[in-house]
């Protein structure tokens, strides 16, 4: 998975009041690499607030898809998620961002990321438009984000997990480690050394041998690593004089 499954997800203000709370998300989706921003019925948009709060990221608003209604904006979506700061009377599925960032890149297809009004949130019926609630955990008694704010949060954790999965495919492409065949020859020319420089005693090995395997498992060398340490193992054994 690369950066650019953040692409597929869009993020969706209803009846956002302030211009200027379009542009600071404009902002925060550009900070994290988000793309795909729409807007159903704003009150004034667009607006200079807009534009000079989001900075350097005018291209998100002046690429912002503007709707009528919520369903136009998801008619493309296959999963929608909705934000609420409030416990809701009917149990939606409640998720962190965090789990959201989860569910929203391992899906396929366009995700979409709602945010309701300044003051009065989502309606229900929006709400049943969407498969999960996300829940900022916050201050029960304080509760309620900057809308701009809110969207800050999601979009960071939807980079971090995208981050996460992107290194974690570097990581699989890199060097495999070597074979259990090939980490028992380096056992035994190990264990030959230790013998040689007199650091291990045949007659008493305790519990050396297993330490060392236990350290070296976990390390997992590949073949260049492995190559550096039978080097080594080599160059130490021409220096020891044999008995
Ligand atoms: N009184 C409204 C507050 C809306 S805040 C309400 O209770 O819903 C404006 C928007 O910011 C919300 O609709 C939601 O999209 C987002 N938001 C604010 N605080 C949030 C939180 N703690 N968790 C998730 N979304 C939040």
């Amino acid at each position: 998975m690369s950066l650019s499954s953040l692409d597929s997800i869009q993020i969706v203000l209803v009846g956002t009041t302030h211009p200027g709370n379009i542009g600071a998300t404009a902002r925060a989706m550009k900070n994290m690499g988000l793309t795909q921003l729409a807007l159903v019925n704003p009150q004034r948009f667009p607006a200079a607030e807009a534009t000079a709060r989001a900075s350097g990221a005018v291209d998100i608003l002046q690429n912002a898809q503007c709707y009528d209604s919520l369903p136009d904006a998801l008619h493309d979506s296959q999963l929608v998620l909705g934000t609420s700061a409030r416990q809701r009377s009917i149990n939606w599925p409640v998720l962190t961002p965090r789990a959201c960032a989860e569910q929203a890149l391992q899906a396929t297809g366009k995700t979409s990321i709602v945010f309701g009004r300044e003051h009065s949130g989502l309606t229900n019926e929006e709400l049943d438009l969407c498969h999960y609630l996300i829940q900022i955990p916050t201050n029960a008694d304080y509760s309620s984000l900057n809308l701009g704010a809110a969207v800050q949060v999601v979009c960071y954790e939807l980079r971090v997990k995208a981050l996460a999965a992107a290194e974690a495919d570097s990581e699989t492409e890199a060097e495999p480690p070597v074979s259990a065949h090939e980490m028992e020859l380096f056992y035994e020319h190990l264990q030959r050394t230790l013998v040689d420089i007199e650091f291990l005693n045949p007659e008493q090995p305790r519990h050396l041998m297993r330490r060392l395997r236990r350290l070296f498992n976990r390390a997992q060398p590949n073949t260049v690593e492995m190559n550096i340490l039978r080097g080594i193992l080599t160059a130490v054994q021409r220096k020891t004089p044999r008995q």
